[in-house]
């Protein structure tokens, strides 16, 4: 009987493992792929806020990102004013090598992480959990869902899913250099979200990590921009078959149970504005692991005692997930020639300004409600609200 099984073996499940390894706890991941961190989904942009929950390695850095340009459908751009330093400074990292080293440490700290190690069913009794995993059952007397947007365990245990979730695919292809981050908006391509090019360097060799958010087909708006001559012209290489997955941006309406947590994507834990969830899914994983000791010491795994964890992500993220996600809400019923002039807005001398105080990457609400103060941003929103 361990005391924590941990079911997926990425950002979210690991860390949670680690702290609840370091408490000493007897902790094993599950992970269903042969290796950690792959295969790789994610373009890997965090900002150096995250080093306060987990060590991040100069080997995991594939880019300083310096730079970001938002462009238009009209083709209007505008650059964001990103101070970049300290906790703010912004890295892109290798996902399948940050994974590898949050498994290292995890183990470090006692965990086991059994790889090809495909959760298939969970039951909990009064006595513990028990998770199928081919012919093996593994025992605990809790469990935590880390599992990514594999949403087939929520339905077998009768949890609800996050409400919101859209599609995307992402690519990398070798490149001429570059060194801003573009984001690309516009309803043909990428309805309901962007498109992204983010460089990245490969020992000499440099290459763009090219991505859609989207509603409906994301790998098709990212075929369509891909086939944009002018993106044509910076590609060296041939772009392979794009990675495709699901990206919750909203929490799952419940995230505990009776010896039971969701932590990270498992429970819809991502900014509601662009989709980053690295944080997120730490940030939740650290609360979980913080609840799960006090349970463990307290002898409560009851879901009347696990509901400090959603006290506790409530008070750090809600917030933040009701500002962005009311957001998004006024940006989705934007037409694009109402994203050109937002984009123009952003450009001006007051709205630079009003970024550059109050932007953080992992926390959006400041800079949001600042901006609804901006009168051409207001009035933008407004305009898409009562149409
Ligand atoms: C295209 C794309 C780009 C992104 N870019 C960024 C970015 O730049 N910055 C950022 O902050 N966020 C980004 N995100 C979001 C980020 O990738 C996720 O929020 C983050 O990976 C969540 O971590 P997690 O541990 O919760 O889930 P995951 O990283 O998905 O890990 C879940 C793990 O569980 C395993 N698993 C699933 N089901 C089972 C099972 N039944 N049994 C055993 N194992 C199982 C999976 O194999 C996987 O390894 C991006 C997402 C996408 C889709």
């Amino acid at each position: 009987m361990h005391d924590v099984a941990v079911v997926g073996g990425g950002p979210a499940g690991l860390l949670t493992a680690r702290r609840c390894a370091e408490a000493g706890l007897d902790v094993t991941v599950l992970e269903e792929h042969e290796h950690i961190g792959e295969p790789v989904h994610c373009t890997g942009i965090i900002s150096l806020e995250t080093a306060t929950l987990t060590k991040i390695s100069e080997d995991v850095v594939l880019n300083r990102l310096r730079r970001a340009c938002l462009i238009a459908p009209g083709g209007g751009s505008c650059h964001v004013p990103w101070t970049g330093s300290g906790t703010e400074e912004l890295l892109a990292v290798d996902r399948a090598q940050f994974d590898r080293s949050l498994a290292e440490q995890a183990q470090r700290a006692g965990a086991t992480v059994r790889t090809g190690a495909r959760v298939d069913e969970i039951a909990s009794d009064a006595d513990g959990v028990t998770l199928l995993s081919g012919a093996r059952a593994i025992h605990a007397r809790a469990c935590v869902l880390a599992c990514g947007v594999s949403y087939r365990l929520h339905r077998q245990l009768g949890l609800g899913l996050p409400a919101h979730v859209l599609h995307t695919a992402q690519v990398e292809v070798e490149s001429e250099p570059a060194d801003a981050v573009e984001i690309h908006f516009g309803r043909e391509i990428a309805p309901d979200g962007f498109l992204w090019a983010v460089p990245v360097r490969r020992g000499e060799g440099a290459a763009l990590k090219l991505g859609a958010l989207s509603r409906g087909d994301a790998g098709a708006g990212l075929a369509r921009f891909l086939a944009r001559p002018e993106m044509r012209a910076r590609l060296r290489g041939e772009p392979g078959r794009p990675v495709r997955r699901l990206l919750p941006l909203q929490p799952a309406p419940q995230t505990v149970a009776d010896r039971l947590l969701l932590v990270g994507d498992a429970g819809g834990f991502t900014k509601p504005t662009t989709g980053g969830g690295i944080f997120y899914s730490l940030l939740t994983a650290s609360l979980a692991a913080d609840t799960l000791i006090e349970g463990f010491q307290a002898g409560r795994l009851d879901e009347g005692f696990l509901k400090r964890y959603e006290d506790r992500w409530e008070t750090q993220l809600g917030p933040e997930l009701r500002m962005s996600g009311w957001l998004r809400q006024f940006l989705v019923r934007c037409r694009d020639r109402e994203i050109d002039e937002l984009v123009r807005a952003l450009g001006s001398d007051s709205v630079q300004d009003v970024i550059r105080r109050t932007a953080r990457f992992n926390r959006h609400r400041d800079l949001i409600v600042a901006l609804l103060r901006e009168p051409g941003i207001a009035s933008l929103l407004l305009k898409s609200l009562f149409r």
